[in-house]
């Protein structure tokens, strides 16, 4: 059975990230894995679980949500083997500090080296990242600019928008995905939710022909030379 569990929708979930969750679940149903979503909401104990999605958020609730997480057994599940994909606020409160309202050294999970510091302005709009040649694809909104230790390799290289810093967006680990995406970034791109679920499944997948994928391609066939 693979679980997913959703963390804290009810705070992190102001761009419709909760999507990536079904979209994980219902791709590996397509190829007969049992899956489900266990929605933890913010008094629920972390369950055992996969992976875990943090999704975005405003400010207050992603201080909220570091804190409630920098209190739960989430580091300590990574810790253990579970992977995560997150995205913007979730990516933030991953690394050491991010700026919040009235704090710009607000404490995250240091569970890798990055730092994000506020930007001189927000970063909206569209967002084009080249990964492995693929193009991924979303929106961003955001006030923070996050810096990679020499160490954390970032997910890809920006081609329009803003990410990380306007050369490279989110990083990547062994065990964790992480994006300033939204859309949902895995509903947007279909092809990225199955590099998450052959590493989680340790399978490989054969690709879907569903109406995401085809939309996907058609939307970015020109995106990426
Ligand atoms: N509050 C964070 C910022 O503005 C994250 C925003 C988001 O998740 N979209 O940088």
């Amino acid at each position: 059975m693979l679980k997913v569990a959703l963390v804290y929708p009810e705070l992190l979930g102001t761009y419709g990230d909760g999507g990536n969750a079904v979209v994980l679940v219902e791709r590996a149903r397509r190829r007969g894995v049992d899956a489900e979503v266990l929605r933890v909401g913010i008094d629920d104990d972390m369950p055992d679980a996969s992976i875990f999605l943090l999704g975005g958020g405003e400010d207050g609730p992603q201080r909220l949500g570091a804190d409630l997480l920098r209190a739960s057994s989430f580091s300590a599940r990574v810790g253990d083997g579970a992977y995560v994909v997150a995205v913007c606020a979730g990516l933030q409160l991953l690394g050491h500090s991010f700026a919040v309202e009235g704090d710009d050294e607000y404490d995250g999970l240091g569970l890798v080296d990055a730092l994000t510091r506020r930007g001189e302005r927000r970063a909206v709009g569209e967002l084009v990242v080249e990964v492995e040649g693929h193009a991924l694809v979303g929106f961003e909104n955001h006030g923070g600019r996050t810096t990679l230790g020499d160490s954390l390799a970032p997910l890809g290289t920006v081609r329009r928008g803003v990410g990380n810093d306007g050369a490279v967006d989110g990083f990547t680990t062994s065990r964790i995905w992480a994006s300033y995406a939204h859309g949902p970034l895995l509903a947007m791109n279909p092809w990225f939710a199955d590099v998450v679920l052959e590493r989680v499944l340790e399978v490989s997948l054969e690709p879907l022909a569903t109406t995401a994928d085809l939309l996907y391609a058609e939307r970015t066939r020109t995106l990426i030379d």
